[in-house]
């Protein structure tokens, strides 16, 4: 009996290094083997990954080699192509944004960068909807013609994981997005991205897991080498292969693929995905660390309850204060007063523990305290 043709294509090729011939080679293949559609004539926008401006090697955002290598295959056939990003609502400030991570090197006859935010916001609500009333978009997105999400694979010390779905979070203002995080279950948090997703699902989908981050990311874990790039049509699609780098073995136990899957945006399970230019046993970066969360290791319906007994919060290690106070502004439910100069102190019973503090403070000053159950996590 013949197989059952698979839903969705994932294309995938090895690349070690960024260097740019590498780069670009292994793009291609990895394009042509996700049977990427000819974009002719028009303009693209690539949503890349630009969370903070941190330096490439990082790897808290995609590669500006991968951006390069995608920006040059989109320009092919006379299209205008963009690269802009809404980062973390604390670094607005483009040139330094674009100089540190990059991409502002990038720009030349044909390829413009920017942020998202430049052509303001529009208001969206949809009755499909299941945990926000309204979001507000990036009008810049919203009316783009062709968009490739080009997601960094990285590790999220709420989501667990962060690549195609969660890229698209980016593209939300800080009011939406401090909405999303001023929840205290991951499930609802997993809802409301994918409620910004299903707005205006990205076109086409490419992955920099050529090094990708572990342990605590997305801004303060460690590069790794998995020496991947993915890409395919459908995000969540994309995303189980992603996952397969990290070594999830049933990507539905992460509530926000479990979420996605269950609002029918991809596939529900790995048999309906074609993976072509590798083996799914060939895609593990065996002894991967995870995000330390031992809110994973439950069964969903445990979840909520034991949120605030096994999740993870922040604690300031004063010595490597700036005392910037980027970690008031972006506290969604404002736990947190910092006079100017002065350092921050955590209201306890006000934080609803979403580490956006952490993932925002620019020196690691606003460290992860694990609890002795995250730490036996940490090593599962
Ligand atoms: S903890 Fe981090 S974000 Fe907060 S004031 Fe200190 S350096 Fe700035
Ligand atoms: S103090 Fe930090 S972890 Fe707590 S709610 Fe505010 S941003 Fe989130």
């Amino acid at each position: 009996m013949s197989e059952p043709e698979k839903e969705y294509i994932v294309g995938a090729a090895r690349c070690e290094s960024y260097a740019p011939q590498e780069v670009k080679g292994a793009l291609a293949l990895a394009l042509s083997r996700a049977g990427a559609p000819e974009v002719r004539g028009g303009s693209v926008l690539i949503k890349a990954n630009m969370l903070s401006p941190s330096e490439p090697e990082k790897a808290v955002t995609t590669h500006p080699e991968v951006l390069r290598a995608l920006a040059g295959e989109m320009s092919k056939n006379g299209n205008a192509v963009h690269i802009a990003d809404n980062p973390g609502y604390v670094h607005s400030e483009k040139n330094r944004l674009l100089r540190t991570t990059g991409v502002g090197a990038l720009v030349s006859n044909g390829v413009s960068a920017g942020l998202l935010s430049d052509l303001g916001f529009r208001a969206v609500r949809r009755d499909s909807f299941k945990a926000l009333q309204e979001a507000r978009i990036s009008s810049r997105y919203l009316d783009a013609p062709f968009v490739v999400n080009a997601a960094k694979l990285k590790t999220h010390v709420e989501t667990e994981i962060s690549c195609c779905v969660k890229n698209i979070f980016g593209t939300a203002d800080t009011a939406t997005r401090k909405k999303c995080h001023g929840s205290t279950s991951q499930a609802v948090l997993a809802d409301a991205i994918t409620d910004l997703f299903t707005v205006r699902p990205p076109d086409f989908n490419v992955v920099d897991a050529v090094f990708s981050m572990e342990g605590d990311g997305p801004s303060h874990g460690k590069p790794r080498n998995t020496g991947w790039i993915l890409a395919g049509e459908n995000a969540l699609a994309v995303d189980w292969a992603a996952s397969a780098i990290m070594c999830y073995s049933d990507p539905l136990k992460i509530p926000l693929m479990a979420a996605a899957a269950s609002r029918g945006i991809g596939p529900r399970d790995r048999s309906q995905i074609a993976l072509v230019g590798a083996e799914w046993s060939d895609l593990p970066s065996w002894g991967f660390k995870k995000s330390t969360s031992l809110i994973r290791l439950l069964p969903t319906f445990l979840r909520g309850f034991a949120h605030g007994f096994v999740s993870l919060r922040p604690e300031l290690a004063r010595e490597e204060c700036v005392r910037c106070g980027i970690c008031a502004r972006v506290c969604p439910v404002d736990a947190i007063a910092c006079e100017a100069g002065a350092y921050p102190a955590i209201n306890r019973p006000s934080c609803v523990k979403c580490l956006c503090c952490h993932e925002m403070c620019p020196t690691g000053a606003m460290a992860v305290h694990k609890n002795f159950l995250a730490r036996i996590a940490g090593r599962v």
